[in-house]
Parts: C-alpha cells; structure tokens; sequence
C-alpha cells in the first residue's frame, strides 16, 4: 500500500527545523541573518540529500565555485538559481583564494594528502565559509532594504574572517571585541590594521570571556538589539556550515580517481562546525570512511566519542593552548550531530540540553542510540603541546611542510587513525606564519610570511580599548550607528 505523494509533506532539504522541535518551519534566507533558533536549539534541514551515482560523477568535473553551487543550491530554494551563482562566484574567486583550485590537495607522500583550507585573507579556513557568507548577508540586506550590526567577540580567527569578509560591504558594520593584548601580534596586526569605514574593532581590557559577557549582555538586551539591528556571525551559523560541506567533496575528487574509492579526513575541532560539514558530506552520499576529530588538552569532544559521555568544561577548566582556536569549553555545533544521532527526535535533544543546563553534561553511553554511533564513522583523539611540536617537526623533516599547531593536533591524531590503502586528508585550517611563537619553539625559526602580509605588524592600527563595561561599549555602538 503506497501512500498518495500528495498526502506526504516531503522533507526537504531546503527547508529548516530546530533541533529542538519548537521553531516553525523556515526557509535559508529565513535562518541566514540568526543565530539560535527561538526555542534554543540550533537550525538544521529537514533531510539531508541523497546524492545518485551520476550526480556524484557529474561532480567530479565541477570547478570549486561550480561544485559549490551544486551542493549549496540543494539547500537554497529562495534566491534565485542565478543569482546565487553569482553570490557563489564572487566569493570563490582565485583572487580571494590564491588559486582557482581555492582549497588546493597537497600530496605528503602517496594516500597521504593535506587539505590547504587556508588560502583566503586571513589565512585560516574560516574564510572559505565567511567570504560566501559576507556575499550573501549583503544580497539578501539589500533586497529587505536593512541593516545588519554585526557584533562579536574573537580570540583570534572568526573575528578577523568575519571583518575580511564584511569589510566595505553595503548596509554591514562589524563592531569587533577582542581581549586587549592577548592575541598574537600577527593576529592584531590582522585586524586592527583594517581602515573601512564599516569594520570597528574594540579592544577590551579583560580576557575573551569578558569580551564574551558583554556581547551576550547587548544581545540579551532586546530593545537595544532590535534599536540597532545587532547581529552575530558565529559558529552555529548555518550557512557557514553549508559552505564548509564543499571542500569536503572537493578534496575527495582531488585525492581519488573514481568514486568506488573512500577515504578519511583528520580535522581539528572545536566548536565541531568543520567536522559537522564532513558529516553532511557523508550522509549526502560522499564516500568518506571515519571523520577523524582531533581536540587538544581541552578534549569535550575526544571524551564523548570515546564514551559517550558530553561534559561542558568550566571556565577555570578550559586551558589556553598552542592551538588556541580549539580551545573550547562546549561545542557548540555538537547539537545538530546528537540530534541526527538520536534519530532526530528533538524532544530527546531538549532533554538532553536541559541536563547540559542543569547538570553540566549528559551520558548517553548506555543509551540505545549509542549503539548506532559507529555508522556515522567519527573516531576521536587528543593531542599535547609536545605532540604538536613533534607533528609539525616530523612533517617539516619528512615532507619540506612547515604546518601550523592546529593542523598538526589533526595530523597527529589522523596518523594514529591511518588505515592501509584508505587515504587520509588532513584538513590544514590555517597557515603558520599565525602562530610563528610555536613555529620558532618547535622548528627553531620562524615561518615563511605569505607575499602581502610582510611588513603586516607595522601597519597603521585602528582599535577603541575599552574597559570591560556593557554600557560604554553600548554607547559607543549607538553612536555610531545612526
Ligand atoms: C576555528 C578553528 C578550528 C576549529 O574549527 P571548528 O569548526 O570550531 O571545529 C581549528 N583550527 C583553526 C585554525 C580554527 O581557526
């Protein structure tokens, strides 16, 4: 007996849901300019497609921003198909990236390849998801006729990402918190030498965390948000998880020659949203073997995938490392994982956030759901300062490679998980002339600077250093806002 297909609300990928199950269904423009859903959770499609054989193949041939709109488009059913081709090559521009390829494969020795991620402005990978996202925030802006204040806070790469790919766009301003000397002098050097009128960085006297609490104290105050059209372009932003999906495919059709072939990817997390888009990429059919999740000394995640066990970190808990941009105390992309992980059953998801609330943590190791956990191919590790150094020395005398500590947390990692005859591609999320302190500690020199950013660290530097203190920093938003 088959059911009318007219009677069936087909799921669809281009049409969103909370993982909590209490946001109304919504469409991509919908859920591009928010954050969290209105019940707390996060947004994700209704179903994720099933790729055929002859799409995959017609995959193959694609240039990057050719294959980017193949796989975005699937999620996208309210800007017009040209239009966001056009949105899609602008910002997958060789240009902006360095080469036409955008996410090259660099072969270390046979089965062994590097994903280099880090070619856009920034030189970290979070440009390949935020360049596409300053693209369409500006498209889709201009079409509402608003206004969007992006207002963040960064220990380092999203921030600068975020202002590179904002930066002289119509009708955005980024207002840009940092903790005052604490990010490395490439780093500042990074942002603070922006001079568009529209980027505003503001170097608070405190740690991240304070940075943190004010952004949340402005957010959290609804009048002054909505006054002032306040916006963020974190983590869990779902655009920028979809445009992470595409490199995935990407570096499979570079590192093989037909699609009868699987191989693993090694990817250094934190907030889990890179790992998340390899997952997407396999649940449309990619074929990936493991997803290889690398932590550092803060391994939230390395401990759930090993027991089944999710415990937030305080804090005080949560070390600062050589690999600062996986230094996290919660994931906050994990959500929309459990949620597929659970069988998609929100009310499930709420409960277990509500013991995240409550308890710090939930345990899900005995559960039944636990026993499906191995078809979703992740397996996990962590890695120490010493095995960072020793990653980035062992690729520097074995391949001529000088990679940055975050690539080498996932190298480490990804090398203990290597199956014979599966190839392994390690994600290289950021170059090392970012994090040149570690380089010289472990290489006894100092990185290769790319061509333009030499002479970066004496560039005219534009900041306001603040205390910590949410009305200053309001007043200093609403000022220039009008
Ligand atoms: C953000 C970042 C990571 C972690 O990525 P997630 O998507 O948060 O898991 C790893 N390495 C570098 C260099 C980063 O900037």
């Amino acid at each position: 007996m088959s059911v009318p297909a007219s009677r069936l609300a087909a799921a669809s990928p281009a049409r969103y849901v909370s993982t909590r199950g209490r946001m109304p269904v919504a469409r991509f423009c919908d859920v591009l300019l928010g954050g969290l859903a209105p019940d707390g959770g996060l947004v994700v499609p209704q179903a994720y497609p099933r790729l055929t054989t002859d799409e995959l193949s017609a995959m193959r041939k694609l240039s990057y921003a050719d294959l980017a709109f193949a796989i975005i488009s699937r999620y996208v059913d309210d800007i017009p198909e040209n239009d966001l081709r056009s949105l899609v090559h602008r910002a997958y521009r060789s240009e902006v990236f360095g080469s036409a390829e955008i996410t090259p494969l660099k072969t270390l020795e046979p089965g062994l390849h590097l994903l280099q991620l880090s070619n856009g402005p920034t030189l970290a990978f979070k440009d390949v998801a935020m360049q596409l996202l300053g693209e369409m925030f500006e498209y889709v802006l201009q079409r509402e006729g608003r206004t969007l204040n992006i207002l963040g806070a960064t220990s380092g790469d999203t921030g600068s990402a975020a202002e590179y790919a904002m930066r002289g766009r119509k009708g955005i301003r980024v207002f840009m918190l940092s903790p005052h000397g604490k990010m490395s002098p490439f780093q500042r050097a990074q942002m603070y030498s922006l001079q568009d009128a529209n980027i505003f960085n503001i170097a608070i006297r405190g740690v991240f965390d304070d940075c943190q609490d004010i952004v949340k104290a402005v957010s959290g105050d609804a009048a002054f948000k909505s006054a002032h059209q306040i916006g963020a372009v974190n983590s869990i932003n779902w655009a920028r998880v979809v445009a992470q999906v595409v490199y995935y495919f990407k570096g499979y059709f570079a590192a093989t020659r037909s699609n009868d072939e699987q191989v693993s990817f090694a990817v250094p997390s934190g907030n889990f949203g890179n790992i998340f888009a390899g997952h997407i990429a396999r649940m449309m059919g990619l074929p990936i073997r493991n997803l290889v999740m690398a932590s550092n000394e803060n391994d939230v995640l390395d401990e759930f995938f090993r027991s089944g066990r999710y415990r937030v970190r305080s804090s005080r808990e949560t070390l600062q490392t050589s690999s600062p941009s996986m230094d996290i105390s919660k994931a906050s992309n994990f959500e929309r994982f459990v949620f597929d992980l659970v069988g998609r059953d929100p009310a499930m998801v709420a409960r277990l956030w509500r013991e995240v609330e409550d308890a710090g943590g939930f345990n899900i190791g005995e559960a039944p759901c636990w026993r499906s956990v191995g078809q979703y191919g992740f397996v996990s590790g962590r890695s120490s300062h010493a095995d960072r150094l020793n990653a980035i020395r062992k690729v520097s005398s074995q391949y001529g490679v000088t990679i940055d500590p975050h690539t080498a947390d996932g190298i480490n990692v990804g090398l203990q998980h290597r199956e014979p005859g599966v190839p392994l591609i390690c994600m290289e999320t950021a170059l090392p002339a970012k994090f040149a302190e570690t380089i010289r500690e472990a290489l006894g020199h100092d990185p290769e600077v790319p061509p333009g950013y030499q002479g970066l660290e004496s560039r005219l530097q534009r900041v306001a250093i603040m205390d910590p203190d949410v009305e200053a920093v309001k007043t200093y938003i609403a000022g220039r806002t009008k």
